[in-house]
């Protein structure tokens, strides 16, 4: 696998550029397919503008703010820890780490496993400053109730459980490797288009059961307003749930996640204590939106139209680390470079995957507003959802266009005053 020094190499630096240019332009038609009808368009938020002015005291959107620059802040520190740890494993290894990779190469599928393992704990350690820097801010501001303990404890678990795919991956991906040679991509995208499926239908009933309790929406008004809006929205609901979300933070949401028979509504307990009658139909809309629109496919689509190319990226990226360094193709270098890789592949196809996000979101926001008939049910749940949250209503235009998985609560609005 390794193309030496020479020709080979300059071959593999420029398939390498023409995949990142080719993973680039499949995204953008991903996005172009993908993307539900825009409806009409947004008006220019001037009756926005207005809502936020007469419903958010200047104090009240200093402070969101405030707590928003610090959250991204953290998420930023935490992000640029994880790519410089995974690079120094690339890239700058001192001599115990030599002689680590060699004694690890003794045994390849074994090194890679345990390559895979160490690399999963550091970069859960490498983390936890941050982890406990963001539940730090909660706890300032008002937002987390959870405990330092229970946080620990969130922490250890959520790190014991991303182990597994770590550990296993690692060893998967060594295996195909040193079988497959060139045409390793071509598995290693197969086998990750499966697990984005397989991750999606039972994360709902494995993963997220450890961290929280969810029970069924008992009969009552609530669960009777749910079933009327799927009514009236045509659609099968699966599994109606409420987390007990007030463990942890007094944030108010919901979500739809699951596909097949795990498919299910997920209502924060919080929301059921917190919002009124219409912006409770509002919430419930939005959820039932995403099931009528068949949002979690369109998502899945996605990730299978941009794997291939990312997983070509992955492979060529790799060869580049290991013949930058000098390293053995067929050693447990092989492991760090892959992580590096794929964490950079994720990092820049997660860019259109938010694009897409946001317009998926706008559409459930629409789709909310023709189930309710109710746009200012819409408009005083945004308002209550950016107060209890304390979201930023109108973030950094580049943070946004980069990390913003839903429309701006000012755009929000507009798409809710557009409606009237
Ligand atoms: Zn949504």
């Amino acid at each position: 696998m390794n193309p030496g020094p020479g020709p080979v190499g300059r071959m593999n630096g420029y398939a390498l550029i023409a995949t990142t240019l080719g993973a680039v332009a499949v995204s953008v038609l991903a996005v172009l397919l993908l993307s539900p009808g825009q409806g009409p368009p947004v008006p220019d938020g001037p009756a926005a503008a207005s809502v936020v002015a007469e419903r958010f005291t200047p104090a009240e959107l200093s402070r969101a703010d405030d707590y928003r620059s610090w959250g991204r802040l953290i998420g930023l520190g935490s992000l640029i820890v994880q790519l410089l740890v995974l690079a120094l494993l690339v890239f700058r290894r001192g001599p115990v780490m030599l002689r680590l990779l060699a004694w690890l190469g003794r045994r390849p599928l074994v090194g890679a496993m345990l390559c895979g393992a160490g690399i999963s704990i550091l970069l859960s350690v490498a983390d936890l400053p941050f982890d406990l820097a963001a539940w730090q801010l909660g706890r300032d501001f008002g937002l987390i109730s959870q405990g330092l303990g229970s946080r620990l404890l969130d922490w250890a678990m959520a790190a014991a459980i991303a182990l597994v795919p770590a550990t296993l991956g690692a060893l998967i991906a060594m295996f195909l490797w040193l079988r497959l040679g060139k045409r390793f991509w071509i598995a290693a995208a197969g086998l990750v288009a499966i697990w984005a499926v397989v991750t999606t239908w039972l994360w709902p009933v494995v993963v997220s059961p450890v961290f929280n309790n969810f029970d069924s929406l008992r009969e009552g008004s609530e669960r009777t307003e749910v079933m009327r809006l799927a009514d009236r929205a045509g659609v099968e609901v699966g599994e109606v749930y409420v987390v007990d979300a007030s463990r942890r933070s007094s944030t108010v949401n919901a979500y739809v996640n699951g596909i097949g028979s795990s498919k299910r509504v997920v209502i924060y307990d919080n929301a059921i204590r917190k919002l009124d009658q219409s912006e409770f139909r509002a919430l419930v809309a939005h959820e039932l939106g995403h099931v009528k629109d068949q949002d979690l496919w369109r998502g899945l689509a996605f990730a299978m139209l941009v794997i291939p190319l990312g997983a070509l990226f992955v492979q060529l990226g790799t060869v580049a680390c290991l013949r930058r360094r000098n390293d053995s193709p067929e050693g447990p270098a092989v492991i760090p470079a892959l992580a590096l890789m794929a964490t950079i592949a994720a990092l820049v196809l997660q860019i259109p995957g938010n694009v897409l996000s946001r317009s998926v979101e706008a559409r459930a926001d629409r789709t909310s507003i023709q189930l309710t008939g109710d746009p200012q049910g819409l408009v005083d749940l945004q308002v209550r959802l950016a107060r209890s949250n304390l979201s930023d209503v109108d973030p950094p235009a580049v943070w946004q266009f980069l990390f913003g998985t839903h429309p701006s609560t000012l755009d929000r609005i507009a798409i809710a005053e557009g409606a009237r």
